[in-house]
């Protein structure tokens, strides 16, 4: 790399270099020659390269006007590679689907908008066929958990409606430059409707109901977010079949999609 760069914590910059990890994820991200890839953070282009090898086409975006050179080494001589040096948080998704068609997104994600990020995908994405990311081991932990489990929330009904979801590696933190404080996972998401509900926003509303507060009964949560009256929240709770005193967490994002479809009929989400 060269010597003028310097790293920038404050984008999340934790660069990988090895060349088998990186051909690695190519294939746990299941690339193949007819793939149009986005990814979100092209750093030095590791991984950009070692996607460009495979895939038909690779959008990347970039945060940092200061990786242009490294950029442009790097990626000499990779036809199909397109970046784009702009905060991808700021781009309009469905402009973007407009002009990439089906895609998969792929990526060693910066840390510190991980979850936003995804949930732009997961909530928004029309053409998106799924993601496969490197993320904070804990954070992919949350993003597959299982109704029940301590580590299930509301990232994690969010991302199973969506589809299905899954840690296919791990990654200790030695294999990151700069090194950062914790170890990484990659997970994959692959997009296909899991269960319909009447509206997405209620779905996403009575998940953050049910997780609003983790001691609170899960009726306690709907008379306080809802302003619903206990009557009200009882009713709602009898109508999509969720015994009397339970806690959000243990209901399966089945059962958050029943409840929500419950909410709409009810007239109290829309
Ligand atoms: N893909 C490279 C790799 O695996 O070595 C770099 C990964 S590094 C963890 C994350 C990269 O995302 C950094 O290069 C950072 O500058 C970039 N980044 C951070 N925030 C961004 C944003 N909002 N939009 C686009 N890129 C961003």
């Amino acid at each position: 790399m060269e010597n003028a760069f310097r790293f920038k914590k404050k984008f999340g910059q934790n660069f990988l270099t090895d060349a088998n990890l990186l051909d690695a994820i190519v294939r746990d991200a299941g690339v193949e020659p007819d793939t149009t890839v986005l990814e979100i953070g092209a750093g030095a282009g590791a991984l950009t390269r070692a996607l460009a090898k495979t895939a038909k086409r690779v959008v990347a975006y970039e945060i940092d006007p200061d990786l242009k050179p490294v950029l442009a080494q790097t990626l000499s001589g990779s036809e199909n590679v397109e970046v784009v040096f702009r905060d991808f948080m700021r781009e309009d998704l469905p402009r973007l689907e407009g002009e990439l068609g089906q895609y998969r997104v792929v990526a060693n994600l910066p840390y510190y908008i991980t979850t936003p990020l995804l949930m732009k995908f997961v909530e928004e994405a029309e053409s998106c066929l799924g993601f496969c990311v490197m993320v904070q081991e804990e954070v992919a932990e949350r993003f597959c958990a299982q109704a029940g489990s301590p580590a299930y929330g509301a990232v994690s009904a969010a991302i199973a409606r969506r589809g299905t979801c899954r840690m296919v590696r791990k990654v200790p933190r030695t294999m990151f430059t700069p090194r950062p404080n914790v170890d990484s996972a990659v997970v994959r998401a692959d997009f296909g409707e899991q269960f319909p509900v009447a509206s997405v926003q209620a779905y996403r509303e009575t998940v953050r109901a049910a997780f609003a507060s983790r001691r609170k009964t899960l009726e306690n949560n709907l008379m306080q977010t809802f302003r619903l009256s206990r009557t009200q929240a009882r009713e709602a709770l009898s109508a999509a079949g969720v015994p009397e005193g339970v806690r959000g967490e243990t209901l399966s994002p089945k059962q958050l999609g029943t409840l929500s479809d419950v909410l709409v009929s009810q007239r109290i989400l829309k």
